[in-house]
């Protein structure tokens, strides 16, 4: 009897040795650089390009991922067909409140005639880098999350928080289906987020300096090594000016056409849109703390089977424009330009928005995230990436929209950040592509920080001897 259960356990050392070094060694390979970049490949080769995203498949891959993590996962459909993947990693206390890592599963459309390598092939070239639509914008980050995670759970890592990790639908085509919906939800609430995690996109601007020679602000603090954080972003005016005014033929010369009235004020609008810029140009202000003007289109004209009717002066002409504004602008200050300079009533002009969001939260403060000791959550980023060897530049104002903003409009911190240094502006481009080092990088940068947000349970504290003093 003795022998027997001896020899059993025995035989169970002997197994129990046997599948931990399997397991060790399959975890190994998991963990190997081409292991992880073939993960990231097979991510990019799923055609999640609006209009037409095939965000089952990218579903799928995700829950296959986060099952191969032991992540606790549900699929939302906030709209038919749109699934939004929310994965969790659960903190050993509950009563801490968590923290959110967003990303988008959707990509903007490519022409593969003007891509080297076709967009969703994720061609590894010899230099390392990897071919792909939403190689930057943002399969890394969405996927750097997961691959952070599968490092420190192998390192015997334990959250103190909970982690839940969003990958989002449609933020490419505003966030309305994905994003919004997901913020304003109950499911959301109950998460008890503290911080959001999202995107950063690497932005830069072309330009014509004065003398004409062509310049270019790529990353504003420094193009190739820091990591940029943007902790706001501007807010989008879309608005459509009208003129009305009597017709008239062609040939006579009257005043206040509807052409003539509109033309007055696309004059105003590009001398402001000048003196915006030119701040810019002249290294005053960053791209993202300006108001920006762009025109949209233009409608006026009678039609006519050869095309316009020349003859005739139309009663009627529009104007639309992008209007881009930062959370430190005075609002009311532009709508009263607007008002007054714009399309005044006083030469026959109204004027609607076709949206327009606040630069306010649902409190009614400013949608900025404080990077300040009032947030915790920034220093603890700057700190961590500093411990992964990575610079983090001053916090920016993104010059257009994020899913971010949903999230900010609750009144919560969202910092913007994708570990990406080093790197071409190639989103929304051709060619678009990182460089597997860089992106290996980023897994280390991601690993650091999730180890230190998931472990910060000072806050409480904090703001108790703060009452103190
Ligand atoms: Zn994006």
């Amino acid at each position: 009897m003795k022998l027997r259960s001896t020899l059993l356990l025995l035989c169970l050392i002997f197994s129990s040795v046997l599948f931990s070094s399997q397991l060790s060694l399959a975890v190994e390979e998991e963990e190997n650089p081409e292991a992880i970049i073939s993960r990231f490949q097979q991510y990019l080769r799923i055609n999640t390009a609006q209009p037409s995203p095939d965000y089952a498949e990218a579903a799928d891959f995700i829950l296959a991922q986060a099952k191969s993590l032991s992540l606790e996962s549900q699929t939302l459909e906030f709209v038919n067909g749109k699934p939004l993947v929310l994965l969790k990693w659960p903190g050993s206390d509950p009563s801490l409140a968590s923290i959110l890592l967003n990303s988008h599963t959707d990509v903007v459309p490519a022409e593969p005639e003007k891509w080297t390598h076709p967009p969703f092939s994720a061609h590894l070239d010899s230099r390392g880098n990897v071919y792909a639509r939403g190689s930057q914008d943002m399969k890394c980050v969405g996927l750097q999350y997961l691959e952070a995670i599968r490092r420190l759970k192998a390192s015997g890592f334990r959250p103190i928080r909970s982690v839940y990790l969003s990958f989002v639908p449609d933020e490419e085509i505003g966030g309305h289906g994905g994003a919004e919906k997901f913020a304003e939800s109950d499911v959301f609430q109950r998460l008890n987020v503290e911080i959001v995690l999202d995107e950063v996109l690497e932005w830069g601007m072309k330009y014509e300096t004065k003398s004409g020679k062509k310049s270019e602000l790529v990353g504003l603090a420094s193009p190739s090594e820091n990591y940029r954080a943007f902790h706001a972003e501007r807010c989008p005016w879309w608005l459509v000016i009208k003129a009305i005014g009597a017709p008239g033929h062609g040939a006579k010369l009257y005043d206040n056409t509807a052409m003539e009235n509109l033309l007055k004020s696309i004059e105003s609008v590009r001398k402001f849109r000048a003196s915006q810029f030119d701040l810019v140009k002249a290294g005053l202000k960053a791209e993202g703390e300006v108001v920006s003007v762009n025109m949209a289109f233009l409608k006026a004209g009678t039609p006519s089977p050869t095309g316009f009717v020349m003859n005739l002066q139309p009663s009627e002409a529009e104007a639309g424009f992008d209007i881009r504004i930062p959370p430190t602008a005075d609002p009311d200050a532009l709508e009263r330009r607007i008002a007054e300079e714009w399309a005044p009533a006083s030469r026959n002009m109204t004027f609607e928005f076709k949206q327009k969001h606040s630069s306010l939260d649902k409190s009614g403060k400013p949608l900025i995230t404080a990077t300040d000791s009032s947030n915790p959550w920034w220093n603890l980023l700057e700190e961590a990436v500093k411990k992964a060897n990575g610079k983090l530049g001053k916090p920016e104002i993104f010059p257009a929209s994020t899913d971010a903003r949903y999230f900010r409009d609750l009144g919560l911190p969202a910092i913007g950040f994708s570990p990406m240094a080093n790197t071409p502006i190639l989103l929304h481009d051709h060619n678009e592509f990182l460089n597997k080092d860089e992106y290996l990088k980023g897994i280390e940068v991601y690993e650091s920080i999730i180890k230190a947000y998931a472990s910060y349970i000072q806050h409480a504290r904090r703001d108790g001897s703060k009452d103190e003093l």
